[in-house]
């Protein structure tokens, strides 16, 4: 797509709006009048359809239809029916993939699925690899299997990562496809032969890709993948994630997590497991029916996409928005010390925007979102990795004026020096 002319008055920005095919998705959201959210790659806006949906589930299936419901609301088959609504987000095939747990604890299973197969396959290999800046749960759970399973967790920059490959004894390579602290997106195609060609089995985290970036899990290589249900899939507050197994691997093996939801028979109640075939044995235990509902509507939401060019279109509006915000605070907010850390490149860029800034990065995110704009703050370590500050542009519902005004909001933050304020620096626990 050739990108849109820089919006340069918010007129200019409401045109967009208008023109844009995908304008009347926002229809399907609760978005508070006057707000402007992008903070969408943290928390999803809630579906209008969510309320009644799980009310329904409240009252009626369990409420009436209680124990019977397992059988006559579909509530066993929850898991599996999401899965395949997921599927088709992120290039992967009917049955391949189901909703469970959190993202955690996914990525722990599959994890050890695959160190299992590569000690099979490969035994002499014993590194997983990672990127030193992955989102920390994904490398804590690294951490711990390393331990458990006698192998190293070696961190490398997204950079080093081929020549890492390249000089053997990977295991595994397991990366977050969409960084989540500089919105940098790897090219999973080429890193996922790079780990072939190395004799590496590739894991892809798509916390930040998942409903916000074309992702084609089958024709780029993927071995496993994990994704989260409460970002850009607007699942709610702490929904399932989701796991998927290349159908090549589904089989080898059990998961160590081998709960009784991923039991071939669980209804036999026989004391000796017996996996499920395919990625159902990727199951624990029972499905959280409210949970899963509601991520479903959320779902529901991004597939709604599908009859405007869905994914690809998605996308193109994505990258109009990052390239619009990141272009006018170029244009409006210089002088302030503003550094963009996600890339110019649109091919390297996820759905969202960062700015690094050496001093008040947490206190001018809370004077944007005292003025109602929702934005979010990532610390650095004081050393390589600046603050930052953090604007996530969910192309279902972020429109070109809300760019334009939080560009506005961010100009005047800056230009008053209202960040400076006692009640801006005080640090709350969730940033
Ligand atoms: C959001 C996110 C998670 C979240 O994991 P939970 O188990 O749901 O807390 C994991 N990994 C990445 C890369 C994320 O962005």
């Amino acid at each position: 797509m050739t990108a849109l002319p820089l919006p340069t008055t918010r007129d200019a920005a409401l045109a967009l709006d208008a023109a844009d095919p995908l304008r009347g998705l926002r229809d399907q959201f609760e978005i508070p009048p006057g707000l402007i959210y992008l903070d969408g790659n943290s928390l999803g806006v809630l579906p209008r359809a969510t309320a009644a949906r799980v009310q329904q589930v409240v009252q009626d299936e369990w409420g009436r239809g209680l124990i019977g419901s397992w059988n006559q609301a579909g509530w066993m088959a929850l898991p599996q029916r999401v899965g395949d609504k997921i599927a088709r987000l992120v290039g992967a095939g009917a049955g391949q993939l189901v909703c469970a747990d959190s993202t955690s604890v996914n990525l722990f299973k599959v994890l050890a699925a695959a160190l299992a197969i590569a000690a099979a396959d490969a035994p002499a290999a014993r590194a997983i690899v990672s990127e030193r800046s992955n989102f920390p749960t994904d490398l804590y759970i690294a951490e711990a299997l390393a331990r458990e399973r006698g192998c190293t967790l070696e961190l490398a920059e997204a950079d080093e990562l081929p020549a890492r490959l390249a000089r053997g004894g990977v295991a595994v390579l397991m990366l977050t496809h969409v960084n989540y602290r500089t919105g940098r997106m790897h090219d999973m195609a080429a890193l996922s032969q790079a780990a072939h060609a190395a004799g590496a089995l590739v894991i892809w985290d798509l916390a930040h890709s998942a409903g916000a970036v074309p992702v084609d899990l089958l024709r780029d290589g993927a071995d496993f993948s994990v994704g989260c249900g409460y970002k850009y899939l607007n699942g709610g507050p702490g929904a399932p994630a989701f796991v998927w197994a290349h159908p090549r691997h589904a089989d080898r093996f059990w998961q160590p997590l081998a709960g009784w939801m991923g039991h071939a028979a669980p209804f036999e109640f026989n004391p000796g497991y017996r996996p499920a075939v395919g990625i159902s044995r990727y199951l624990c235990g029972t499905p959280a029916v409210l949970a899963m509902s509601a991520l479903e509507c959320g779902v529901d939401s991004v597939l709604a996409a599908e009859a405007f060019g869905g994914m690809a279109a998605l996308r193109a509006k994505s990258l109009a928005l990052t390239d619009s915000f990141a272009g006018l605070v170029a244009a409006r907010c210089g002088g302030h010390g503003l550094r963009l850390v996600s890339p110019q490149a649109a091919a390297q860029r996820g759905s969202q925007v960062c700015l690094a800034r050496d001093e008040g990065a947490y206190a001018i995110v809370q004077a944007l979102i005292a003025r109602g704009v929702v934005g979010d703050f990532r610390a650095g370590d004081g050393a390589a990795l600046p603050d930052i500050l953090r604007f996530g542009f969910t192309p279902l519902y972020t429109r070109f004026v809300d760019a334009w005004d939080a560009v506005e909001h961010l100009r005047q933050v800056l230009a008053s020096g209202e960040w400076h304020e006692p009640r801006f620096n005080q640090r709350h626990a969730v940033t």
